[in-house]
Parts: structure tokens; sequence; C-alpha cells
């Protein structure tokens, strides 16, 4: 049994809902239960090409799925809840990002962990010091917190 923190974040429609309702569906996957839920973070757009502020959230799962299924089941949750094919950055029903795997580190263009943006997003990083300060990134050996400390908001 591992346990995987996942992003969560949208920009369009109902954000709140879709997040809340995002996160219940987290732990309605498959060999998956949810272990903790952060509160819901209001952020500026990054990247210069959303224009919407964001939803962001944090979620610990504790899985049987191998970080490859994972990430497909989140990118079927983001299909279901109406995400369009549109450019990185860009404004969206739902994100969901699969940000740490254990100790994982997996260099896979398609399934990259830790999420290669975890360490520089403060939207990231600041939801999930609250739910898992202690995990430490197994490639920069820094915790959540030291990481979330140190990014600029
Ligand atoms: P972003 O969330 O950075 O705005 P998108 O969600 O639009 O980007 O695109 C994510 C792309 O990155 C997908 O093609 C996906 O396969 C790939 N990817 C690689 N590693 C990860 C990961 N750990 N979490 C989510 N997507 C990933
Ligand atoms: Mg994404």
């Amino acid at each position: 049994m591992t346990r995987a923190a996942i992003g969560i974040g949208g920009s369009l429609g109902d954000r709140a809902g879709v997040v809340r309702a995002a996160i219940a569906a987290l732990g309605e996957l498959p060999q998956t239960r949810l272990l903790a839920a952060s509160t819901l973070h209001e952020t500026a757009p990054v990247g210069g090409v959303a224009r919407n502020r964001f939803i962001n959230a944090c979620a610990v799962l504790e899985t049987e799925l191998p970080p490859r299924e994972l990430l497909a089941a989140l990118q079927k949750l983001e299909t279901q809840f109406g995400r369009e094919p549109a450019p990185r950055w860009a404004d969206r029903t739902l994100d969901l990002d699969l940000l740490l795997y254990d100790d994982l580190v997996l260099n896979d263009p398609l399934c990259t962990v830790p999420h290669p943006e975890l360490h520089r997003r403060a939207f990231v990083l600041a939801p999930l010091a609250e739910i898992a300060p202690d995990w430490l990134h197994p490639v920069l050996r820094r915790t959540v917190a030291d990481l979330a400390r140190e990014v600029e908001f």
C-alpha cells in the first residue's frame, strides 16, 4: 500500500463545487482510499495564459494503483468533470496532478514523479503542507513544509 499526493485545481464554472466533488471522487477510485484533504485556497493564475482565479487543494490517497494507472485515472476524472483539451496553464474546469508517490522518482515525460513543478508552485505547496508537511521530496531531500516556506507567494 502506497501513499500518493494529488494536486487539484479549477478555474471555470463552480470552482469550489468541482474541487470538493473531485476530492470525493478521488476517494472512490478503485483500490484507493482518501487519507486527507486540505482546505480550499483561492489563487491568482500563473503562467500568463489563464485569466481566472483558481481554487486549489491537495489530497493524500492510500492506493494500490501503480503510478501510471493512477495518473490515467486522474485524467479520466478530468474528462468526466468536463475538461476540454487546452494548452498548458490555460483555464480549466479541473486539473489533477500526481505530485508525489511515496518516495518514487520516475523520469517519464508522460508521468513524471515528483511532479516537476511541485517545488516551484506555492499554490500546490501551501495546501499540501497542511496535510503532509513532513513528506520528504525524494530528489530535493527537503520536506514539503520546508519547500512551502521558501517558495515565493
Ligand atoms: P499543467 O497541469 O502543468 O498545466 P496539463 O495538466 O495541461 O499541465 O498537462 C499535463 C501533461 O503532463 C499530461 O500530458 C501528462 O501526461 C503530463 N504529466 C507528466 N507527469 C505528470 C504528473 N505527475 N501529473 C500530471 N500530469 C503529468
Ligand atoms: Mg495537470
